[in-house]
């Protein structure tokens, strides 16, 4: 039997990394996207992401290797369609952590998604996380929550829609959600 895709999306800075590694359900390959924005300190290239060149992402859509992509505040964000296929075809589930453009194409393109939304409790909240992540500069932060509140818009495509307001409460939606969904 085949895996599958489960397709977790939601605004930079909403908390969806915390969200995953707290979660007990692991029952699945963590797809390992393809950006070209730089690394950050204590990111590992070929574990947090693929970290390649703004020609050779272009290459591989060029080439159709890519199962979705979106350009995300200037840098390229993208899921290669093999692994992915692979991994499925091996009957193994595939998670993807992507934002909502990718999402959107993958729902669109794909059998049986399980696709999950996470909302910030507000936009002033998802401001204050950007700025307590201090990853981004002031401007990269301003740009984020733009594309945020339009990304908001988008959740009625999506199965599962779950505000992030208690951390503890959101990853036993999610468990009881994946649960539900793989075991039946
Ligand atoms: P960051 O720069 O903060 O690592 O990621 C920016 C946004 O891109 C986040 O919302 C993240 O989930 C999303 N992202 C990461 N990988 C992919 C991908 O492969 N495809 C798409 N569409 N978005 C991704």
């Amino acid at each position: 039997m085949k895996g599958k895709l489960i397709v977790f999306s939601g605004p930079s800075g909403v908390g969806k990394g915390t969200i995953r590694e707290n979660m007990q359900f692991n029952n699945y390959v963590y797809s390992i996207s393809s950006t070209t924005r730089s690394q950050r300190d204590g990111e590992k290239d070929g574990v947090d992401y693929n970290f390649i060149t703004k020609e050779k992402f272009k290459n591989k859509i060029a080439n159709g290797e890519m199962l979705e992509y979106a350009e995300f505040c200037g840098n390229f964000y993208g899921t290669d369609k093999a692994i992915v296929q692979k991994t499925l075809e091996a009957g193994k589930n595939v998670f993807l952590e992507i934002e909502c453009q990718g999402a959107l194409q993958v729902i669109e393109k794909m059998q049986d998604v399980i696709s999950i939304f996470i909302l910030p409790p507000s936009l002033e909240e998802l401001e204050n996380r950007l700025i307590i992540r201090n990853t981004e500069s002031r401007e990269v932060i301003d740009k984020r929550l733009e594309k945020a509140s339009k990304e908001l818009l988008l959740k009625g495509h999506y199965k599962y829609c779950i505000v992030n307001d208690q951390l503890d409460d959101v990853v036993k939606k999610l468990d009881t959600i994946l649960e539900k969904e793989i075991y039946g």
